[in-house]
């Protein structure tokens, strides 16, 4: 998948005329879905292209029905040039976040427009895959009951705290959600009757590629996302390029070890990062029972001041400073992202990560900021509605032409 706006592909080749026109129509759809309304004139600007192969390409979006023009105001001299816009209800997206306590929905339109968002608790226990599905199934047909006549539904991506093997959709491994080998997408495209393509894809990688199209990371090529949630979750972005590794499964950085022969993970290990900075080891540290409390009581403690609390916060906040220096290492990000539970506690834990994270790495910590999530717990929703935007974005005349039944390609470079 390609990420973000790009400079636009021209090549002189003849004989590839139509590689370079899907590639132009592409760009300005790029540009439109994540930069918003445009002048003709800014366009021009931003894609290098002529005034005229302009006025072609946006004709040629609109007769798609992707975006629409409407007369510009007359700023000094001259005719205004004309707007052009992503239109919201030409086609949209599902997208789906799956957590241990509930299932957030979104029905997403062309330009990022979140059209309709909600979230449900589970009505059993996340375990019951049967009853995920089935909540999820739900959820899609009324938001797509809602969407306007006409509107093209391209796809359902749902995020998963997991290990998930690309391209099916199975689900290895979520030890949140207690699933094993789940063959998650099939069963989704079984309950909506396969009437639009399904994937499934992992939260931290979802997450990455929403702070980095759309979030705290925009504008920077090499971004690490970190989750922080019952489990601890993470993704990469590389040159703009999202990381995927030989089956779909980089970026699991919970199960790095930090602690050898500490607490015992959820995956079975002893000494993860994710046993000393996931939720539990949060709300064991300001002295609460995690049978008993959750990281909302942790989030209110310290809102309130509480001494303990905050002592406890920022003791684990060494942990974290500790951990993402070793990703930075591997990485090299521009920006490091964090998300969940460590995205709201970061300003408290400042203080302590910085000092673990500064002390681990040296002088190359000065290339890679920290920073918390601008998209909370909505990252997981953008991201999915994005890999659900992908295909159009790279051949609008194509998906919209000749539809077909293919997955959506959630993890593949071009
Ligand atoms: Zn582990």
């Amino acid at each position: 998948m390609r990420l973000g706006a790009g400079p636009p592909v021209r090549r002189a080749d003849a004989a590839a005329q139509d590689d370079v026109r899907r590639a132009n129509l592409s760009a300005v759809l790029r540009l439109l879905h994540f930069h918003g309304p445009a002048t003709r004139s800014d366009l021009v600007a931003s894609t290098g292209f002529n005034r005229s192969t302009v006025g072609s390409l946006t004709s040629e979006l609109v007769k798609l029905g992707l975006v629409r023009e409407r007369p510009g105001v007359v700023s000094g001299k001259g005719r205004p040039s004309n707007v052009v816009e992503p239109v919201s209800t030409s086609v949209h997206v599902l997208a789906f976040d799956v957590t241990p306590s509930s299932v957030g929905a979104a029905r997403v339109g062309l330009g990022g427009y979140m059209l309709q968002v909600r979230r449900r608790l589970h009505s059993t226990s996340p375990h019951d895959v049967p009853a995920v599905v089935d909540l999820i199934a739900t959820l899609a047909r009324e938001m797509q009951a809602k969407s306007v006549p006409g509107s093209v539904c391209l796809g359902l991506v749902v995020s998963v705290p997991g290990s998930v093997r690309q391209p099916d959709g199975m689900v290895r491994r979520s030890p949140p959600l207690g699933w094993h080998e789940v063959p998650f997408a099939e069963m989704l495209g079984e309950a909506v009757g396969h009437e639009y393509p399904v994937a499934v894809g992992n939260d931290g990688d979802l997450g990455v590629v929403a702070e980095y199209l759309r979030g705290a990371a925009r504008g920077k090529q090499d971004v690490l996302y970190v989750r922080g949630e019952v489990g601890v979750g993470g993704g990469v972005v590389v040159d703009g390029e999202l990381l995927k590794g030989a089956g779909g499964y980089a970026g699991e950085v919970g199960h790095i070890v930090v602690k050898p022969g500490g607490r015992v993970c959820s995956c079975g290990a002893r000494g993860c990062w994710e046993a000393e900075v996931g939720d539990a080891a949060i709300i064991r540290a300001v002295g609460r029972d995690p049978r008993e409390s959750d990281i909302e009581d942790v989030l209110n403690d310290v809102a309130v001041g509480n001494r303990r609390s905050i002592a406890g916060v920022r003791k684990t906040g060494e942990w974290v400073g500790l951990g993402l220096a070793s990703l930075v290492n591997l990485f090299n990000p521009h920006v490091v992202v964090l998300g969940g539970s460590l995205g709201a506690l970061y300003p408290t834990m400042e203080p302590t990560l910085a000092a673990s994270y500064s002390r681990a790495l040296g002088p190359i910590r000065e290339q890679a900021l920290l920073v918390r999530s601008d998209l909370g717990s909505d990252a997981q929703l953008v991201g999915a509605a994005e890999v659900a935007f992908a295909d159009v974005l790279e051949d609008p005349a194509g998906t919209l032409g000749g539809r077909s039944d293919q997955e959506p390609e959630l993890l593949s470079g071009t």
